[in-house]
């Protein structure tokens, strides 16, 4: 197969820089794959909203700008904050042009206000507001002739000089593996565009969906591509406990914005004691002052105490939430709902410039799985949403420009190599990989995951070796998979996380080494 642009991943970061380039020039022909059907996403199950300033007279973007640098604890591209900032409120009205619905109050924009914000600016469709954006796109996506969607297919490996025997530093596309046939595809590209999301599968409780393993920052890092503040893992406070048919349902930051309380099991609030926002610091100190009350009352979880908001408002703003714990027969506002940290956003990624160019000609990074330095060491809540929308917009009308560049010949990209099976001797070792995927989580969690020690580290990456030689033997002698892929994927970000982790000697954001508190 081959195409001119090559976009490997369908959230919301995906699918605008698509929808961008094929607007701007429908003469370019677009492929998109995803790993599973085109919704399933990180983007699908956001539920807060998009920050973007819009009642000027109590908001402003120098407040937002302040807010995020504030969060960002002193890691942020200030830059970066001020152009992302700024540039918001036009792609949030393009997404509305394109047919996105958000809650409206008096022909405005309905604003929530979320931890870490000075106003509230949070745009939102109820609490299902990445679901909307989701299905807005590809309802507008499917209407363009140039762009070829393939469902369940998967990234392997990005096409390099490594595989070419070239020299002309440049991505050629990727190896592509079709889920259902389990064959290996070669997608050829002028321009290949990661735009794959982040990794939480890297720990036991995550609100990221199964297919959350990294790949894409995985395939980046086999192709040599720089990557920065990997440790940067942001855990949200509050997830519901227990998880609801294995997977960890997220509870709104927005649910806190509207007066809801943290408490211990034995109905004690605890957040005043650990930060002047009490409930509304940022996430990071939250999350830790969370697990440390978890950790002292050997609970599995504290409380969130609802009462605060009425039952017609609940019902209202967060049907989701309710839905989703009722299934666990707990009654919100009425109930209090059990609350746990979980692994949620990756801060770090694929280092980008201000376009979304990584530093391997034609590649592209925008979203999750890329670092442009808005976040620096924390996310301020509901910035990613923002930065995937401008960073998209601004990586498509960048890639449209590089295309009238001169770039290899077209005979060139004609006999790239097809991908080279290894020779493989069974499956057997196959059933394996689902115990070594819950063996890599457990141990993130444990020595790698809100709190982290220097002992604990050079003990993570110990045992990481011995999965890493499982995973290689399980690579070399078997037919390559969905699974094996993932696997590989996992170990290579959990590597490079341990390494960035062992080399940082400071707090920073949601980076917490216990060894460096004072
Ligand atoms: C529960 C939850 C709530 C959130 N709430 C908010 C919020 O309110 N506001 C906010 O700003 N942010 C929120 N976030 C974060 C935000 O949703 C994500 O950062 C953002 O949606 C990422 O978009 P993306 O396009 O980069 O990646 P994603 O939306 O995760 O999309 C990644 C895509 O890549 C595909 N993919 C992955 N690997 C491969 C592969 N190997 N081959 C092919 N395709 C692949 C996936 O199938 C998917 O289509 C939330 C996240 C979660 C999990």
């Amino acid at each position: 197969m081959d195409t001119n642009i090559l976009v490997i991943g369908s959230g919301i970061s995906g699918l605008t820089y698509a929808i961008k380039v094929a607007e701007q020039n429908p003469s370019l022909e677009i492929v998109m794959i995803s790993k599973n059907n085109l919704l399933e996403s990180n983007t699908r199950y956001a539920q807060g909203g998009i920050a973007v300033v819009s009642n000027f007279e109590k908001d402003s973007f120098d407040k937002h700008i302040e807010d995020t640098l504030i969060a960002g604890a002193g890691g942020c591209d200030e830059e970066v904050v001020r152009f992302v900032v700024k540039e918001g409120r036009k792609r949030v009205k393009e997404l509305i042009q394109w047919g996105a619905h958000f809650d409206t109050q008096s022909n405005e924009l309905h604003l929530t206000k979320e931890g870490g914000h000075s106003e509230k600016r949070i745009v939102h469709h109820k609490d299902k507001t990445g679901l909307e954006i989701q299905q807005s796109l590809i309802k507008k996506i499917k209407t363009f002739s140039n762009i070829s969607l393939l469902e369940n297919h998967t990234l392997v490996d990005l096409i390099t000089d490594h595989h070419s025997g070239s020299n002309y530093k440049r991505c050629y596309g990727a190896y592509v593996i079709s889920n259902l046939e389990q064959e290996i595809i070669k997608i050829s590209a002028q321009i290949t565009v990661l735009s794959t999301g982040g990794a939480g599968q890297l720990f036991s409780h995550t609100t990221n969906p199964k297919n959350a393993t990294g790949d894409g920052l995985g395939a980046a890092y086999r192709a040599k591509v720089f990557m920065e503040k990997i440790p940067f893992v942001q855990f949200h406070p509050t997830a519901l406990f227990p998880k609801i048919k294995g997977n960890t349902f997220l509870i709104s930051e927005a649910v806190r914005g509207e007066g809801a309380l943290l408490k211990s099991l034995s109905g004690k609030r605890f957040m005043t004691e650990y930060h002047e926002k009490a409930e509304l610091a940022p996430r990071d100190i939250v999350a830790r002052a969370i697990a440390e009350m978890v950790n002292q009352s050997r609970a599995d979880c504290v409380q969130l105490d609802c009462q605060a908001i009425s039952e017609k408002d609940f019902e209202n703003q967060f049907p989701t939430i309710k839905e989703n714990c009722q299934k666990i027969g707990i009654n919100p506002p009425k109930d209090p709902i059990p609350v746990i940290p979980a692994a949620h956003y990756f801060c770090g990624g694929i280092s980008v410039n201000h376009y979304g160019e990584t530093q391997l000609k034609g590649l592209y990074a925008i979203g999750e799985c890329s670092y442009t330095g808005l976040h620096g060491a924390n996310r301020l809540a509901s910035n990613s949403l923002l930065e995937s929308l401008v960073f998209s917009h601004r990586a498509a009308l960048n890639s449209i420009a590089q295309m009238r560049k001169t770039l290899p010949p077209q005979d060139f990209y004609d006999h790239l190599p097809e991908w080279k099976e290894e020779h493989y001797i069974s499956n057997e070792k196959i059933s394996a990989i689902g115990k070594m995927k819950k063996q890599l989580q457990k141990l993130m969690t444990a020595k790698v995951g809100i709190f982290k020690t220097s002992q604990g580290l050079i003990e993570a990456e110990m045992e990481l070796k011995n999965i890493f030689k499982e995973t290689q033997d399980i690579y070399r002698q078997n037919k390559l998979t969905l699974g094996i892929c993932e696997l590989r994927n996992m170990v290579s970000v959990a590597y490079l996380m341990i390494k960035q982790s062992q080399d940082l000697k400071k707090n920073m954001g949601v980076f917490y080494n216990q060894d460096y508190v004072e």
